[in-house]
Parts: C-alpha cells; sequence; structure tokens
C-alpha cells in the first residue's frame, strides 16, 4: 500500500494524499460492511475489481459529459482522482423496489417502478443515515437550490446511461446510490460525480434469472459473493481470461 498521508479511512475504500496538489488517491479495501457496520466481513479481490469497474463506468460517463473526479487508475487498488468537497447526501435512484424501499411500502423485490424514483439521504452514521427531503438539505445548507438541479439532472442522465448499458450485458440495475463533491477550480466551483460506482453500491441482477451480482450477496449471507463481482467485471468485458489473479501480470506489462 502507498506511504502517502492517509487522509480518510471509510468502510471500503481509503483517501491518501495525491500527489500533486488538488489531488487524492483513492486506495479500494476487500472490506465489506452493512447495516451500518453491523456486520463487517472481507470479499476477497473486491478491491480490485471495484477499482475497475468504478474507473470504467466513470470513464464512460465522462464521455457523455457527466464530470466525474476521476482521473486515472494508478495501480490495481489505486485511482487518481480530483480532491473535491464532498456534499453530504447520498441520492439513491430507484428503477425497481428493492431493499429498504420494498421494507417500507410493503411492495415485494422486484417490481418494477411506475417511473425511476429519487431519494435522498443524509450522510450520518451516528443518525443512520436518515432519509430527507430537497427542504432539509437547501435549508440546512448542504447543498443549494441550483447545485440539487444540477445534481438531480446529472442523476436522471446517469440513470438512464448506466440502466442501458447494463441492459446491454443482461443485468438489470435495480437500484443504485451516487455521491457528489464541489469542484474548486481557481474562482469557478463545479459539481462532480464522486466516491466509486460499482456491485457495493448498486443492485444488479441477472436479466433473466435474477440473480443478484452485488453487495446483496453478502449483506444477505448468500453463497458465491466473489464470483458475483467478478461477473460484473467479466459482462463489461474488463476481467482478464484468467481471472483476477491476471490483473497483476496486466499491470507489469502496461
Ligand atoms: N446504498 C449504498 N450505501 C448506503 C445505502 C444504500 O450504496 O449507505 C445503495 C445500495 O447498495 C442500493 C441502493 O443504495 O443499491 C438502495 O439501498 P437501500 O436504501 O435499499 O438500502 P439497503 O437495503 O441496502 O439497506
Amino acid at each position: 500500500m502507498s506511504r502517502r498521508r492517509k487522509i480518510y479511512e471509510g468502510k471500503a475504500k481509503v483517501l491518501f494524499e495525491g500527489p500533486e496538489p488538488g489531488t487524492l488517491v483513492q486506495y479500494f479495501k476487500d472490506d465489506a460492511t452493512a447495516f451500518n457496520n453491523k456486520k463487517q466481513g472481507t470479499i476477497t479481490g473486491k478491491g480490485v475489481l471495484n477499482n475497475r469497474i468504478s474507473e470504467f463506468l466513470m470513464a464512460k460517463l465522462s464521455e457523455i459529459g457527466i464530470p466525474t473526479h476521476f482521473v486515472r487508475r494508478l495501480n490495481m487498488r489505486e485511482q487518481l482522482i480530483k480532491k473535491v468537497d464532498i456534499i453530504p447526501i447520498e441520492i439513491v435512484v430507484r428503477n425497481v423496489a428493492a431493499g429498504s424501499f420494498s421494507d417500507r411500502f410493503g411492495i415485494s423485490e422486484g417490481s418494477p417502478l411506475p417511473r425511476s424514483i429519487i431519494e435522498y439521504y443524509y450522510k450520518s452514521d451516528e443518525l443512520n443515515d436518515p432519509m430527507i427531503i430537497e427542504e432539509h438539505i437547501t435549508a440546512f445548507g448542504w447543498a443549494t437550490p441550483q447545485e440539487l438541479d444540477e445534481i438531480l439532472s446529472m442523476t436522471l442522465r446517469i440513470n438512464d446511461f448506466l440502466s442501458g448499458l447494463f441492459l446491454a450485458l443482461g443485468i438489470k440495475l435495480v437500484d443504485f446510490k451516487l455521491e457528489f463533491g464541489r469542484l474548486y477550480e481557481g474562482d469557478d466551483v463545479r459539481i462532480v460525480l464522486a466516491d466509486e460506482i460499482s456491485p457495493d453500491n448498486c443492485r444488479l441482477w441477472d436479466i433473466k434469472t435474477n440473480e443478484k451480482l452485488d453487495k446483496d450477496r453478502f449483506r444477505r449471507d448468500l453463497d458465491r459473493v466473489e464470483e458475483a463481482y467478478q461477473e460484473v467485471a467479466r459482462r463489461l468485458g474488463i476481467l482478464p481470461e484468467g481471472g483476477p489473479r491476471d490483473f497483476t501480470r496486466l499491470d507489469t506489462v502496461q
């Protein structure tokens, strides 16, 4: 791992000081947590796969004009990112009922929703990430109405794009969570997509069998957790033929 100064350690990632001002190094761990840290474990190889999957999806989104914090992948577990001020809100997009939404409304998992539904949660482990509405966000100054508009329109584009991308691979994008940050560039402030997009924060189901290809396998004590992450990478075309072990070989020839 890097000898750089640690800035922050989260549940699945560590942030280090970057090589130049305004940058950070994002390190992906194999650690997995669920139910606000009550369940903890390790998913072998998850960090390596999420580093690749998030790189791939962020790069694709940037091709359609979504600004992101991603700069480039550095190695197996690290990527260079732009330093941003994280907006303390989790934006959850739901296309199909699942998880806490199904529990809250008594709608069985897998029921399609009449349209995509966007929810906001306040990022706070102590408070267990309470669900919030726009009023809270603007009244408490977590984001301005203009920033929220921008976040919402980017989120809708991201949902359309990723839903199509996954559909082409035989995967249903059931729901996912996004985080955004403020990027300061001289006198300019821009909202950019931050954090990661991976099976840790998306629900991905096989279109034919509804098999779960995401962190729910860990949350719900299902088998073949590692294989689910590998399968997503394989369908995205970023898993080497020999499996995750071959990433090491690829890295040395790059
Ligand atoms: N999610 C996340 N981080 C969180 C909460 C949710 O990445 O702290 C993701 C989760 O993986 C799922 C979506 O957001 O894809 C909706 O999660 P839900 O609210 O149903 O919560 P859960 O059932 O996972 O507790």
